[in-house]
């Protein structure tokens, strides 16, 4: 039962650079993964056609069952707002919003009555341990609570699976430690989260590791194997 997978992915920007070369790769439900590699290996890249925020040049993407390459954007993007949530390293924070503004904000495309939308969102902020920062702005936050908040936002409308791009990428490292203890706790709970990071010993303390090198998986690993 895989929430996301890509068969023979391949990404190729305008320019000639090849992101992507063939990539193989299905995450099941409730696996908490790791990608790490170079700087420029594709990362991004990968998280981005997993995401479908970019369309393969060639392959294929299934995401809950359908055939991404199948959908019209416009019904991709409706697909995507359901079954996927996403955390980058800048926050991307409404800066004028309070925090429960902002995580409600997530689910505004959920189809869901404002006040269930709140109700949702408040769950959400306390599940982060910020059930007494709702009503701070992201300027009164710290770096951490500021990525608790946009993690928040993202799990709110409970997607299949979380797609983080360096989430501990611009905090401290008692943050950013205090961010990935959290994901784990979200994973605990049956979350599905892949996460993108710099940090190879973290990595290897996941229960999957993806490792990328020009554009290819170079290896993948579950805890336990040699
Ligand atoms: P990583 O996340 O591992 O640093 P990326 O996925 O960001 O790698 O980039 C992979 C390769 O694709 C790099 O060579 C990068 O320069 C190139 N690249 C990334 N985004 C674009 C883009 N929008 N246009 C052109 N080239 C890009
Ligand atoms: P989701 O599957 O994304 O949770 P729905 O079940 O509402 O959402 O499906 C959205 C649309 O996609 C519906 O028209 C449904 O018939 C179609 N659909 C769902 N699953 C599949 C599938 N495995 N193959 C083809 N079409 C599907």
């Amino acid at each position: 039962d895989y929430v996301v997978s890509l068969a023979q992915v391949t990404k190729e920007y305008a320019g000639g650079v090849k992101a992507l070369a063939g990539v193989d790769l299905a995450i099941g439900r409730g696996e908490l993964l790791g990608i790490v590699g170079p700087s420029g290996s594709g990362k991004s890249t990968l998280l981005h056609v997993m995401g479908t925020l970019d369309r393969p040049t060639s392959g294929a993407v299934t995401l809950a069952s359908h055939d991404v390459n199948a959908l019209s954007d416009r019904r991709l993007s409706a697909l995507r707002a359901r079954h996927i949530g996403f955390v980058f390293q800048a926050f991307h924070l409404v800066p004028s919003a309070t925090a429960l503004a902002n995580v409600a904000e997530g689910l505004r495309y959920s189809g869901l009555p404002r006040r269930e939308r709140q109700r949702r969102a408040i769950t959400a902020l306390d599940r982060v341990g910020l059930g007494d920062r709702m009503h701070h702005r992201p300027n009164e936050l710290s770096g951490g609570q500021k990525q608790r908040v946009a993690i928040a936002r993202a799990v709110a409308g409970e997607p299949d699976v979380l797609l983080a791009d360096e989430p501990t990428g611009a905090l401290d490292s008692a943050s950013g430690a205090a961010v990935l203890d959290l994901l784990r706790e979200l994973h605990a709970d049956g979350a599905t989260i892949a996460v993108i990071t710099h940090d190879l010993e973290l990595a290897a303390s996941l229960p999957r590791q993806i490792r990328i090198k020009d554009g290819r998986i170079a290896a993948d690993l579950r805890q336990g194997d040699a």
